[in-house]
């Protein structure tokens, strides 16, 4: 993948993380603070009630306002007669649990006699056993003189517990980030190590090109020497050295080729071609390799003047590459046959080959960089597996499609698809 996209999506993904974690904390707080009303709400409502009954049973009137007081976490209730304690407890249990307000309490009455809050006790309505240590400071209101006050020590436990799905939310959320952050580290890594390796083949076989063109320049000088020419060992031995160093330079080629593909500034030289033409005199350069074992190159169309717009060099790549695999895969002297056809606006080339065939499940790989068919023993071709990577690249770079088309043993039928110019 080129690193400016990876960029863009790393920058992306990071930024819909952001978003996530933020809605999710605004989500979490948000709730927090409606369960708190909540809970305010339910607590003051209860609270009357429970004001109602004392005013009842002492037959006395509540105040018009302000019988509610809140002070941080507790709530004083101003019933303005005086309290039982017990028949309060009573109430409270009662009215809590019919709210289905489930938490521990505590609770005192005010003693305007001693001027300090006297009776205070501890209620769970919780299931289970807990502890409470008395005296835990509630306030006093002294504008009051006949209250009760009341607060819930484990408030925030319950009010936590109420959030309890939010909370998973938000953990399963926070997970997933860190997952997510860890992801982005090793496809960093991964993209350093590529880059190195990309960085040391481009260089290595830049390297490569020096020696190559001296050992050309220097095989050339002896082939072509006199003494050479009439001694037949070191005339076949320097051709050797021709014939291998091209093969070396061939190889060094497509790798280079295939860097310039990756690189972004690689452009399309396109200038219009009439195409039969184009392919006969690539033939008259390819016939010498199937010559060499027998084989045979052919054309068959019907077709004239198919003008195409195509960039000449890669163009030529691209067919030999596809006419070298023809040959290196294939057990039997390979015979090769171009087809030319043209269909509305289109150019169907056809490239059919005699060889050894692809099975149905290795051809969706075909094009993938460093792809090579297992063969087990089969045969022992070399290669890198990136022809048909560049292949395909030049023809999504021209706008053409390719298909393949195979049954083993029987060959290989590849089809581009050309947009043609009108002449
Ligand atoms: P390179 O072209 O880089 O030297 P290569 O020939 O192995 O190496 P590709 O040209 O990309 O790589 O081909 C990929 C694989 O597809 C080959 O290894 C071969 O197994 C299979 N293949 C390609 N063309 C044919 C064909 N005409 N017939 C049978 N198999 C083929
Ligand atoms: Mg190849």
């Amino acid at each position: 993948m080129p690193n400016n996209s990876l960029r863009l999506i790393l920058i992306l993904g990071s930024l819909a993380v952001c978003g996530v974690l933020l809605f999710q904390s605004f989500w979490l707080i948000e709730t927090w603070s409606i369960k708190n009303e909540e809970f305010d709400a339910t607590v003051i409502k209860s609270l009357r009630k429970v004001a109602v009954k004392i005013a009842d049973v002492n037959k006395s009137e509540l105040p018009k306002s302000n019988l509610i007081q809140k002070r941080s976490a507790s709530y004083a209730v101003n019933v303005n007669s005086a309290i039982d304690a017990n028949i309060l407890e009573d109430f409270l249990v009662r009215t809590f649990d019919e709210a289905s307000l489930n938490t521990a309490f505590t609770y005192a009455v005010y003693d305007c006699a001693n001027n300090q809050l006297e009776y205070e006790n501890y209620c769970n309505l919780s299931a289970g056993q807990d502890t409470y240590e008395k005296g835990q400071n509630l306030p006093t209101f002294d504008d009051l003189i006949y209250y009760f006050v009341i607060s819930f020590p484990k408030r925030s436990r319950y009010l936590i517990n109420d959030l309890r799905t939010n909370v998973m939310f938000s953990i399963i959320t926070i997970f997933a980030v860190f997952i997510f952050m860890y992801a982005i580290y090793v496809i960093l890594k991964q993209q350093k190590v590529t880059d190195l390796q990309k960085d040391f083949i481009n260089n290595m076989t830049h390297e490569f090109k020096t020696p190559i063109s001296s050992i050309k320049i220097a095989s050339d000088v002896i082939i072509n020497a006199e003494g050479v020419k009439s001694a037949p060992r070191i005339s076949q031995y320097a051709a050797i050295i021709k014939d291998q160093n091209n093969r070396l330079n061939n190889q060094v080629e497509k790798v280079l080729n295939i860097a310039r593909l990756e690189k972004d500034q690689f452009k399309l030289n396109l200038e219009i071609i009439e195409l039969v033409d184009f392919i006969k005199k690539l033939m008259r350069l390819e016939k010498l390799k199937f010559d060499e074992n027998n084989g045979f190159l052919c054309l068959s169309t019907e077709e004239q003047n198919v003008f195409i717009k195509a960039d000449r060099l890669h163009l030529t790549n691209v067919l030999s590459n596809i006419l070298e695999n023809a040959i290196k895969y294939c057990d039997k002297s390979s015979d090769v046959q171009f087809e030319l056809i043209k269909r509305n606006n289109k150019a169907i080339l056809k490239i059919k080959d005699n060889g050894i065939g692809i099975e149905k499940e290795n051809i969706k790989k075909l094009f993938d960089k460093f792809y090579r068919v297992s063969t087990g023993n089969v045969h022992n071709v070399k290669g890198f597996g990136l022809g048909l990577y560049y292949v395909k690249n030049i023809c999504d770079a021209h706008g053409w499609k390719i298909d393949v088309h195979s049954k083993i043993k029987s060959g290989t039928t590849f089809t581009i698809e050309i947009e043609t110019i009108k002449n």
